[in-house]
């Protein structure tokens, strides 16, 4: 049995004052659930004011996740951070392959794979995030575009390396647009993401995570998280008010 995980990507937003505000406050509304690992993400520079915080007694049942990681374990990378940096601080999940780092920053695939094995080596858990754009949905190629994504890493880390590991199916046209996939387009591609996995190995295929991405919000929830394929999700702009997160929390639980 899949626990489900929800991930909230807090992106490039927060303050030392909001960032101690948002997580005592999902701290405090997730108390008490049982079926839902719940997850803050805050900017790299937060993480350890963040580890601070989740160190205390009403926080202790949250895990971080850093929103990126440089590949190479320490040297002249200016401005980078490591994944042994980030398991020093007790940081537990690690994004990589969002849409934002791959279209803005220019990631391809084989920086992906090399971020995800560098997150592993550590101990940290990545989250691969694959997801195709409106003009690859409107053409029907998003199931071959995220497998090819999810290739791309297999062929790096191997199959086994997704036992632990949690994939994120998230749309680019749904991402910060309030656009999301119905709950039937999502189940579609999870299903398709897990039969895929299944094919080189069916425990794996079985245990993975597959979260959905893209404009989740407590109004949502509910019907995607219901889907027989998905686990959970990774939000954005709704994990940044407590309240809205913590109610997408209980969608799950
Ligand atoms: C994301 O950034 O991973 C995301 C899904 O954003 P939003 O929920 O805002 O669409």
């Amino acid at each position: 049995m899949r626990q489900k995980l929800v991930v909230g990507n807090w992106k490039m937003h927060g303050s030392t004052a909001q960032v101690r505000q948002l997580i005592e406050g999902v701290a405090v509304g997730s108390t008490g659930l049982t079926k839902v690992e719940v997850v803050v993400g805050p900017t790299l520079l937060h993480l350890g004011l963040a580890a601070e915080i989740c160190a205390g007694e009403s926080a202790r049942h949250l895990k971080l996740a850093a929103q990126n990681l440089n590949a190479q374990p320490e040297g002249a990378f200016t401005g980078e951070v490591s994944a042994p940096m980030l398991a020093d601080y007790g940081v537990n999940y690690v994004i990589v392959g969002h849409s934002e780092r791959r279209e803005i920053f220019a990631e391809t695939d084989q920086v992906v794979a090399a971020k995800f094995k560098a997150a592993q080596a550590s101990g940290l858990i990545p989250i691969l995030c694959v997801g195709e754009s409106l003009a690859q949905r409107e053409q029907g190629i998003s199931a071959e575009i995220v497998l090819a994504q999810l290739d791309a890493v297999i062929e790096v880390v191997g199959i086994q390396a997704l036992q632990s590991a949690v994939l994120a199916y998230e749309p680019i046209w749904a991402i910060g647009t309030g656009k999301t996939a119905s709950k039937e387009q999502a189940q579609e591609i999870h299903q398709v993401l897990r039969e895929h996995i299944a094919e080189s190995n069916k425990a794996v295929a079985q245990d993975i995570r597959i979260l959905y991405g893209g404009s989740v919000k407590a109004a949502n929830a509910t019907e995607l998280f219901s889907q027989a394929d998905i686990d959970g999700g990774l939000v954005g702009g709704a994990s940044l008010q407590a309240e809205e997160f913590v109610s997408i929390c209980k969608s799950a639980d």
